[in-house]
């Protein structure tokens, strides 16, 4: 499989890096400015919990998920089958899709698809997947996952009943930092792009104002393998 170069590593490290600053100054700056105007006029801060417990909230995020770029990633490959793992994160998922009214349906291929996968980075794609589409959806979403194998790759479509992405956007959606949403910290995707090229796979998406499909598609092994 292909392996980033280690200098294109560093270089899309040192791109993080520098954006991750960029991220985290703007709440510090906004929480400092309202300290420091509150402590010379002696004003109450409770009224400004919320914002700054908010501002708090997004840089202890952003940070979370900075670290799944740059933390040294001990890889775990192992032959697994992709059924077993996608009716893991949908369990994991069912009890989120009830409270926001959601429903979740899948259609998978029979024979077990088997694939050299780091399970743990797996479940995380599909998770922040499934989460976008949870977002992008008014109530009484659905949520539709499918599993097939074309020849010599297995393919999981995950689709939603949302909005859509406009096509303006469509060339940003995968770099880091870029959200259209009020908390979004924008890594999701650039994750997910990280795991699929980690498992020498693609990822593409279809997007109308019916919905949006992400398809995530990776070299399947013959038989069960090892
Ligand atoms: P975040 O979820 O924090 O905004 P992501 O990298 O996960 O960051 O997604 C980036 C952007 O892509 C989102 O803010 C949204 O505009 C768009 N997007 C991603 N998935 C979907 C989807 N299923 N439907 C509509 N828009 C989406
Ligand atoms: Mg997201």
């Amino acid at each position: 499989e292909e392996h980033m170069l280690r200098s294109e590593k560093l270089r899309l490290i040192g791109e993080l890096a520098a954006g991750m600053a960029h991220e985290i100054r703007n709440p510090l700056t906004t929480v400092r400015g309202f300290l420091q105007i509150a402590k010379e006029k002696n004003y109450n801060i409770e009224p400004w919990y919320e914002v700054i417990m908010g501002e708090i909230t997004r840089i202890s995020e952003l940070t979370g998920e900075f670290l799944q770029f740059s933390k040294p990633h001990v890889s775990n490959f192992k032959v697994q089958p992709l059924q077993e793992c996608i009716q893991r994160v949908i369990d994991l998922m069912k009890s989120e899709a009830v409270l926001l009214g959601h429903q979740i349906e899948h259609e998978f291929e029979l024979d077990p698809i088997y694939i050299l996968m780091d399970r743990d980075k797996i479940v995380q794609l599909l998770i922040n997947l499934i989460k976008n589409a949870f977002e992008a959806m008014e109530e009484n979403g659905v949520v539709f996952i499918r599993l097939y194998r074309v020849g010599s790759l297995g393919t999981i479509e995950i689709q939603d009943t949302g909005p859509g992405i406009p096509q303006e956007h469509l060339d940003q959606i995968f770099h880091p930092f870029f959200t259209t949403k009020k908390t979004g910290t924008g890594l999701g995707l650039s994750i997910c792009h990280k795991i699929v090229q980690d498992h020498g796979g693609t990822i593409d998406l279809e997007s109308s104002p019916k919905g949006t499909t992400f398809r995530v598609t990776c070299p399947a092994v013959h038989g069960s393998g090892m």
